[in-house]
């Protein structure tokens, strides 16, 4: 059975906007309930430029949605990270080969696009200030709330899209239904956004094509460049405990800290004290769910669905990337919901608890791992064998970042590939012979073992 094509969108953020368009290539009547007022009429929320790494998973989905251009232009390339030592020292680490790079996005800017992109489809209607509190899974019906009056609308509908975020009201309606699995698990970290303003004449005040890492083993400070010459920089600190949120309670706190932990960052962050005080401290969450659809009528999507921690640079990225292949699937199953639902539902979910659990993995590679010679050794031989092997050997990295292999066979590779570094780096005196036949000896016979070769 099909669908009559309506479909209601909940949440006109980053993936619920790509959503909306893909269904109006379609030919479907999207109906977009967003909670907030137009973007495009409020410029960036507070007046700060918030940017998010792309990588290639994105840019497909960007792709589809026919703005990579428009968004290719403004993006700024990091194809690695610049470490800052705590005396000051730069280390430039790549994360992929030469041409490989994350790009840093402005988040308000690419949401307006693709806004202004669902906008132009006449089939596309755009509702602002509408925030759901409801949904009738039996009757398929969604409850409105004008945020600016109180006004309440029903809107029934054969097709509902939660991509309402990572605190969803259209999930929150299915955790309520029997058998629907439900977790979600906070950090003991919070973040706060900061600012490196441009220098007098726009430019930048460090090198713009890298994402910068301040590491300090618990916690970290990293800032990603803006196309205005600004960088964003983001604090991620345990909310209690010796050097935490909690301690850093005053004007004179926050200055120690900085002090002591960033000093190269001190002279850059012009306006530490007023946005450590305005700007929020917020936590974050990893939400798991299953299924993400209810019947053939409802499905989760993006942040609704998988809630992830930013330390992979992956949460749109894969949102992005469940637009893609719902897409796909809708062709291969000729827009049959019926069958395309719970297929959609019960293979990605495996992909996406995947991503959850490289995400808070790497969490411990960029605050702690990043600064360790044995990783770094790790980083130089995998480049090594990825030049010497690129069919066989594909570091782990880049399988998530640069390719689009599915997450749960990235996160399988990548224990494999533990298995292989915990053998190569106990061999005496690796770190002068990391490229000689001793390591190639291992690395063969794991491909022997894995029955690659
Ligand atoms: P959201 O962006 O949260 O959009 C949800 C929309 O739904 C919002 O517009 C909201 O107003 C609306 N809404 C919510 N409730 C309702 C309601 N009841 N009714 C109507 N509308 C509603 N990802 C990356 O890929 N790369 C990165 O570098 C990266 N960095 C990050 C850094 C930080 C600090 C954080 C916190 C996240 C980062 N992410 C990154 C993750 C990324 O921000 C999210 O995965 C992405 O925004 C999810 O998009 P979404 O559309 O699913 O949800």
């Amino acid at each position: 059975m099909k669908n009559s094509k309506r479909a209601v969108v909940v949440g006109a953020g980053l993936v619920g906007s790509l959503w909306a368009i893909l269904l109006a290539k379609r030919g479907y009547e999207v109906d977009v309930y967003e909670r907030r007022p137009d973007v495009r009429r409020m410029g960036f929320l507070g007046g700060r430029s918030i940017n998010l790494a792309m990588s290639d998973r994105g840019w497909r989905a960007i792709q589809l949605a026919g703005i990579e251009d428009q968004i290719r232009s403004v993006a700024i390339p990091m194809p690695g990270r610049m470490m800052h030592s705590e005396e000051g020292d730069l280390t430039f680490q790549p994360y992929g080969k030469e041409g490989q790079a994350i790009y840093s996005v402005s988040r308000g800017g690419l949401n307006l696009a693709l806004l202004d992109i669902a906008d132009r489809y006449e089939n596309v209607q755009l509702h602002f200030d509408q925030i759901c509190r409801r949904v009738d899974v039996d009757r398929n019906a969604l409850l409105f709330e004008n945020a600016q009056n109180g006004e309440r609308t029903e809107v029934e509908t054969p097709l509902i899209f939660g991509t309402d975020g990572a605190f969803s009201a259209v999930r929150n309606t299915l955790q309520k239904l029997p058998m629907f699995n439900y977790s979600q698990q906070y950090l003991e970290h919070g973040y706060k956004e900061l600012s490196i303003p441009p220098t007098a004449d726009g430019g930048f005040r460090m090198e713009p094509n890298a994402l910068h890492i301040w590491p300090r083993r618990k916690f970290m400070l990293i800032a990603l460049p803006n196309h205005d010459g600004s960088f964003t920089c983001t604090l991620f600190l345990p909310f209690e405990g010796d050097e935490s949120f909690s301690r850093l309670d005053s004007d004179t706190a926050v200055s120690r800290f900085f002090s002591k932990y960033f000093p190269d960052a001190v002279p850059l962050l012009t306006n530490l004290l007023d946005d450590f005080r305005t700007n929020p401290t917020s936590s974050l969450v990893t939400v798991r769910c299953s299924p993400w659809q209810h019947g053939s009528r409802i499905l989760l999507l993006g942040d609704a669905a998988h809630a992830i921690v930013p330390f992979y640079g992956q949460g749109m990225n894969s949102g992005f990337e469940d637009c893609t292949l719902l897409d796909q699937y809708l062709d291969q199953y000729d827009e049959d919901w019926e069958k395309v639902l719970p297929l959609f539902s019960q293979e990605r979910v495996h992909d996406a608890n995947a991503i959850a659990d490289l995400a808070l993995r790497n969490f411990i590679e960029m605050r702690d791992r990043v600064a360790d010679p044995q990783f770094l050794l790790r980083k130089k031989i995998e480049a090594h064998l990825h030049e010497k092997y690129p069919q066989e050997f594909l570091p782990l990295y880049s399988m998530v970042t640069f390719s689009h292999l599915p997450y749960g066979e990235a996160l399988r590779e990548g224990q494999a590939q533990d298995r292989l570094f915990d053998r190569i780096l106990r061999i005496d005196g690796v770190e002068n012979k990391w490229n000689g036949p001793e390591v190639e000896g291992v690395f063969r016979e794991w491909l022997r073992e894995r029955a690659l070769i």
